[in-house]
């Protein structure tokens, strides 16, 4: 794809001050997308990143701080923003609890920032993609939004939300230039997930090659991550002319997971 694919068209990424968020804005600047990046913070290492994007890519670049557990906040974003021309909805949040003993206030924040933020979002932001004729709806979802996990209710419900969300988006949106989809990765090394490594080195007793290996990538056939590169390389290809009739879809990026 040449680098200036996506000139002239702007990109709001939810939740992308690290991790898959960032890597997804990166790929997206990287061919020539105005990108919007956002968290709930306001600091100034938030408005530097924007900085940093826009100088290495030559795009617009701005950081809009917005919490997405808030509905006024979400819509806010889009009308902040302009609108945009693709939509990623990418701000997440974890809890692992059994049911019986999932707080309630995390279940809100899980089913709040990681579902109905998208639906929030999206509404917000169709109406300037129909007026424009052109539009895509990116949700990034997990192999939880298609299987589940035990401990993980409100992430494994919100998900599959999620799923079921981008299914509807892509059915009023057909035939408008407008797709929706769900890119559900596996396990990515994000700073979150690297972060865990050490605790999990300790709690199994095990060097850092095996926890990967026996613990994290268990369920994860290829043994190996899922890179925040790959993901964003996942949506810039749902934005080009090739992904047009992809619509209404999941895309696993996930190592074989899904297909155990
Ligand atoms: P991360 O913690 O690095 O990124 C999450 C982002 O969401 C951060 O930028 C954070 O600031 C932001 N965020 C959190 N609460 C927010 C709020 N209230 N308002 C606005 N932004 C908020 O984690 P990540 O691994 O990059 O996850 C990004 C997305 O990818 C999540 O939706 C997650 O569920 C999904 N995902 C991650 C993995 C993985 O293995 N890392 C796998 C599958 C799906």
């Amino acid at each position: 794809m040449s680098d200036a694919t996506l000139r002239g068209k702007r990109a709001i990424v939810t939740g992308s001050n690290s991790g898959i968020g960032l890597g997804v804005a990166e790929a997206l600047a990287a061919v020539g997308a105005e990108v919007v990046i956002n968290s709930f913070t306001d600091r100034d290492e938030d408005h530097a990143l924007a900085k940093e994007l826009a100088d290495r890519h030559g795009v617009a670049a701005r950081y809009i701080a917005a919490d997405m557990s808030k509905p006024a906040d979400c819509r806010a974003l889009v009308e902040k923003a302009g609108g945009c021309d693709i939509l990623v909805n990418n701000a997440g949040i974890q809890h692992v609890a059994r049911i019986e003993e999932f707080p309630r206030d995390k279940w809100d924040a899980i089913i709040a920032i990681n579902m109905n933020s998208a639906f929030h979002t999206t509404a917000a932001a169709l109406p300037g993609m129909y007026a424009a004729g052109w539009g895509r709806v990116i949700n990034i979802a997990s192999a939880h939004g298609l299987t589940a996990s035990p401990y993980k209710s409100a992430y494994v419900a919100a998900k599959h939300g999620v799923v079921g969300l981008t299914k509807v988006t892509a059915l009023e949106a057909a035939g408008k230039g407008i797709t929706a989809n769900a890119i559900c990765p596996g396990y990515v090394l994000t700073p979150l997930v690297e972060a865990q490594i050490p605790d999990q080195m300790k709690t199994h007793d095990m060097d850092r090659e095996t926890v990967i290996r026996e613990v994290m990538l268990q369920r994860q056939p290829s043994k190996q991550f899922a890179t925040v590169e790959q993901i964003g390389g996942t949506a810039v290809f749902l934005c080009s002319e090739a992904a047009a009739q992809i619509t209404g879809t999941t895309i696993s990026v996930d190592g074989g997971w899904t297909a155990l």
